[in-house]
């Protein structure tokens, strides 16, 4: 049983503890917080966790709101086998060096840069890369959803260029500071975004270009795939690929499932926690190949996609289990994923 712990209890902070609550290899030994609010209390009252605080000057402001706490990030860490770091982009750096010190090994965000850990993760595209390394980085919302996808079809078609447009929610739903709420917004206004670059960090060889815009939604994110594929592949062909795969969904338009907010609507039909869904759901009537070019949509929830994948990858660092399917069957199990 593996110790871990979950710097930063946020979005995905709090998702991949009861994931890892979910498993019967794992456990958690902590979590933290920088403040007192719902979610610190919740940790402590209604999942049980040990809370740990990461600014240890607002220690009494844990004690003013009656939040016990167990100590410090740097306590939390020394009781840890891994450390699951889910605080925003950009404090990974001068977390890595508090992680070297205590000879504890640590997952990232995509948030973070890839040069970070010169390592980055997805469950199928490249588990044996971060297989027993110290650091690696799990690949953002977007890129995950991306590589699920094009991984999976990529022993089917042979893939030459790949072509998407990121349609991305303006924010999470608890986001009451970010925008736009009246605007689409090229975000960035230059070609390529960053998501191209960030899929070739875990699917060696991808020649892909991507462009993104914001949009006033906080739900999902969608994304609009066109593939220069080099071999003659069928909508069938491609449709049966993507229907075998776990953590990828066919929805159908037909069905009412026509927009993110029916396929969230359904999300909460499933009865998981907080309503998540960790699948990509591909829409059947967008497939289809055109002159030897394959097109399809899908969306992405991007509170829950990556949480499985932080699963795998405690395993992968850990040596755990050397056969990615043999983990990601294990936690598809332990969290009810398709
Ligand atoms: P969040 O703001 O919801 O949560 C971050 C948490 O970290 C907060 O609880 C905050 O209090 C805590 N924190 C801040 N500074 C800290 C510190 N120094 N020590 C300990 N805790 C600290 O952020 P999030 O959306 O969960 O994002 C976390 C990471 O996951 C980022 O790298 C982000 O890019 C990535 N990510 C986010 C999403 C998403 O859509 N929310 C999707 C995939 C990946």
């Amino acid at each position: 049983m593996k110790s871990v712990a979950i710097n930063g209890y946020g979005t995905i902070g709090k998702r991949v503890a009861d994931a890892v609550a979910a498993q019967n290899d794992m456990k958690v030994i902590g979590v933290s917080k920088t403040r007192p609010n719902f979610e610190a209390r919740n940790a402590v009252k209604e999942k049980g966790y040990d809370l740990y605080i990461g600014i240890p000057e607002r220690e009494n402001q844990f004690k003013e709101a009656g939040i016990e706490v167990a100590g410090t990030v740097e306590d939390m860490i020394q009781e840890a086998d891994i450390v699951v770091d889910c605080t925003p982009g950009t404090i990974g750096p001068q977390n890595l060096e508090m992680y070297k010190k205590a000879g504890v090994k640590a997952i990232y965000q995509g948030g973070e840069d890839h040069d970070l850990t010169g390592l980055s993760f997805n469950s199928f595209a490249n588990y044996d890369k971060s297989y027993g390394a110290d650091y690696t980085r799990v690949v953002s919302c977007n890129t995950t959803g991306l590589t699920r996808t094009l991984y999976t079809l990529n022993p089917l078609i042979d893939i030459k260029k790949v072509r998407s447009v990121m349609v991305r929610r303006g924010s999470d739903p608890n986001g009451v500071k970010k925008g736009p709420i009246n605007a689409i917004v090229p975000n960035p206004p230059k070609v390529p975004s960053h998501h191209g670059p960030d899929v070739a960090t875990v699917f060696d060889g991808i020649n892909i270009t991507t462009m993104a815009l914001l949009v006033p939604t906080t739900l999902m994110h969608q994304h609009n795939l066109m593939v220069e594929i080099g071999n003659d592949v069928s909508k069938d062909d491609v449709l049966d690929v993507l229907e075998k795969r776990s953590r990828v969904m066919i929805v159908k338009a037909s069905e009412g499932l026509g927009s993110t907010a029916e396929i969230m609507e359904y999300a909460k039909e499933l009865g998981r926690s907080r309503s998540d869904l960790y699948e990509i759901p591909v829409w059947e009537e967008s497939i289809n190949v055109v002159d030897n070019e394959l097109f399809y949509m899908q969306a992405v929830h991007q509170e829950s996609d990556v949480v499985p994948e932080n699963i795998d990858a405690i395993r992968a660092l850990l040596e755990m289990e050397s056969d990615n399917e043999k983990s990601i069957a294990k936690t598809n199990k332990a969290m009810g994923i398709f």
